[in-house]
Formats: structure tokens, sequence, C-alpha cells
């Protein structure tokens, strides 16, 4: 960044800052497109508050734009997201042929180096499925479901570089060696999509599985006689979990079992996000599959099933943070903690020294301003 002529462009933020563990009001110095200074000061009471740019691990699209869609596609979800207050993100599959994967993940790290600034930035990409359980498809399509076992290492080696998490069933054959192999090489894998009993869960765990894909949704669940992944997933602290924050997945009153359960930093507010979000149309195809809008769900025509949701990151925070957990818990499950998991440092905190992407929130915890990399841009309330 900087101007042409090398000077250097200095922008105040002032507000209530939304730190780790409390909200403060303070002000931020920007220096192009990196936090300078983080202090006290400026109006004390009513700013707003300021948070850093949130960051969504599961998304497949918004705006009308799907992730498995042309290059052009993820310019506009990357927009569509940024309006939203998201500034980093990971494109995500839903499970289809191993081809088209590939050539998904191409697109991906071919575009990352040219995606827009105006748009969400990509941080490489997630891939929901195909190695899940077909008892548990939840809204993926069956018919490109794969049995570890039978998928030669060799064919996933094109989908390595640039992705971050993976989706697996730990209970299917060859699934744990290949959990193994994908955490070797740096890859997050996220249980999820499957039947597995507490103790398979356990074990994918075991093997170096670190997260969990959208808890409780398309997974066995927490029967006091047969407990299963959801059961692992809440019990294994260093798992993370992911929660999709729109009161349909999990209903409410269910959070404070999560909340109380999982140490405070393994948290992950994803959107799960479709690309009908944020349009006004009533239909539109997932995955092949063709989906609906009912009411703020979204489901799938044939048989019904949640299929992603149509909410954007910013609707999850506002919503946890409002069940009574708290601005900053809310926030650091949507920037500091879903970076941890994929290694990133360069952002995701109020701190000196990393990247200038911000979220300025109204009372009403609506995104008022969104600053990407030193600038800002309108937000979507
Ligand atoms: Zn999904």
């Amino acid at each position: 960044m900087g101007g042409a002529s090398g000077t250097v462009s200095e922008i105040v933020v002032e507000g209530r800052l939304v730190l780790d563990d409390r909200v403060v009001a303070g002000r931020i110095v920007v220096r192009d497109d990196v936090i300078a200074e983080v202090g006290p000061g400026g109006a004390p009471e009513a700013g707003p508050f300021i948070a850093p740019g949130f960051v969504d691990v599961h998304v497949h699209g918004r705006g009308g734009h799907d992730a498995l869609g042309p290059e052009g596609a993820l310019d506009g979800m990357a927009r569509a997201l940024l309006r939203h207050g998201v500034t980093s993100f990971l494109p995500t599959s839903v499970t289809a042929p191993l081809a088209e994967l590939a050539a998904f993940a191409e697109r991906v790290r071919r575009w990352m180096p040219v995606a827009p600034d105006d748009g969400a930035g990509p941080l490489g990409f997630n891939l929901e499925g195909p190695f899940i359980n077909p008892a548990r498809k939840g809204a993926q399509n069956p018919a490109h479901i794969r049995v570890p076992a039978e998928v030669p290492l060799s064919d996933l080696e094109p989908l390595l570089e640039g992705l971050r998490i993976i989706t697996i069933a730990p209970e299917v054959p060859g699934s744990l060696d290949l959990i193994r192999w994908l955490a070797g090489h740096g890859v997050a894998v996220s249980l999820g999509h499957s039947s597995a009993t507490i103790a398979e869960g356990r074990a994918g765990y075991a093997a170096g599985a670190r997260t969990t894909t959208h808890l409780f949704n398309a997974m066995s669940g927490v029967d006091h006689r047969a407990p299963g992944l959801a059961v692992a997933a809440l019990l294994e602290d260093a798992a993370y979990v992911e929660l999709i924050a729109d009161g349909h997945h999990v209903v409410e009153p269910v959070w404070p079992l999560i909340l109380r359960a999982k140490p405070a930093d393994r948290l992950l507010l994803v959107s799960d996000g479709v690309a009908l979000g944020g349009t006004p149309a009533g239909s539109g195809v997932l995955g092949g599959l063709e989906v609906v809008i009912d009411g703020d769900r979204c489901v799938l025509v044939d048989g019904g099933n949640l299929a992603g949701s149509i909410i954007a990151l910013d609707t999850a925070v506002r919503n946890v943070a409002r069940s009574g957990v708290g601005l900053p818990r809310a926030v650091a499950a949507a920037t500091r903690d879903p970076l941890a998991l994929i290694g990133v440092t360069d952002r995701g905190r109020l701190a000196a020294g990393l990247r200038a992407d911000l979220v300025e929130l109204d009372d009403d915890l609506r995104v008022r301003r969104v600053m990407r990399g030193g600038r800002w841009f309108a937000g979507r309330g």
C-alpha cells in the first residue's frame, strides 16, 4: 500500500474497542494497511464498537454467488461478504466429484493473488466432504460421497495446496489414515457428517483431527446411552467446534451447553452461508440439489433437510453476543479463534502490528463500516 509518492496514510479510529477479554474506550491509529497503535482515549461512552474484521472459515456463497462457480463468482462472494464485516474467508465447497474439487482448488489458488481489494480476503479453501458418511449426508449430494480406503492418496495431492479445512467422518474405512496424512500436511481436519460413536470420534481427534463441522448437525449426538460425535467434540478440550448461530441449526437454549463445555477459545462461529443468502431469490441449486428458502431457513426441496444458512457472520456474532456471553467472546469466536485453527497470525485482534481489518458496529451490533487493509467500506447493517 502507501501512496505513489511514498507518503504514509494515517487514519484514527475511536470507539469502544472489543479486546480479547473486555470492551474499553480507546483509539486505534492505522498507518497504511497496519494497526500502528492501540490505546486509551476517544469518545468513552457513545462511540461505536470497534472489533477486528470477521473471519468466516465455512461459507459456500453469498449474494447469488457460489464458491463453486467461476472466478467472477468468487469476486462477487468476497464483495458481498465484506459488507457484513467479513474481511477474511475460506471459500467452501460442498461434496462434489474429485475432479471438480481439484478444479475448484485450482480456481481459488489462481484467484487469491488477484482477489479484489474491496472484498473479503481469501485465506485458502475449505472442502466439506467428500469423505463423509452417507447416513449423515445432510444437504450433501450422496452421488459424490467417497470412501477414503478406495481413493489413493495420489488422487488427493492436487487438492493439498491451499487446503485449510476438510470435513471427514472418522468411522468410514480408511478415514483415520487419511486424517493422519492430512494433518501431517498441515490441514485442519474437521470431523462431521458422521455417525461416529464417542470412541470413533475420539479416535478421529487422536489421529489428528482438530475441529468439528457444524456441531450437532449431521452427526451422532448427545444420547445418554449411545453418545456420539457431538459428545466426543464437547469433551475433547483441544477440539474446536463450529456453531451456526442462526437459531435454526442449533436452537438457542442449547447454546449454553456448548459454551460451558468448551474452553473459551475453542468455539468457531461460522455462517455455513449459501449463495441464496443476501438475495431476494426464493430457490436455487446447491451442489446439484434443489433448495428453497422457507422463512429465514434454506432447505432441500427433497426431504426438507437444512441446507446451509442464509445469514452472514455478522448475524452470528450479534446473536451469540446477545445470548449472554458478551461481545468479546462472540467476536473472538469469529476472529482470533478460526485464524488460530488455520495458523494465520497477521490479523484477527486489535493489536499493533496486525493487519488493519476492522468492523465498526452500532449499539445494535449492526455493521456500519468495514475496514479492510486500512480502507473503509460501507456496511450493510
Ligand atoms: Zn457447509
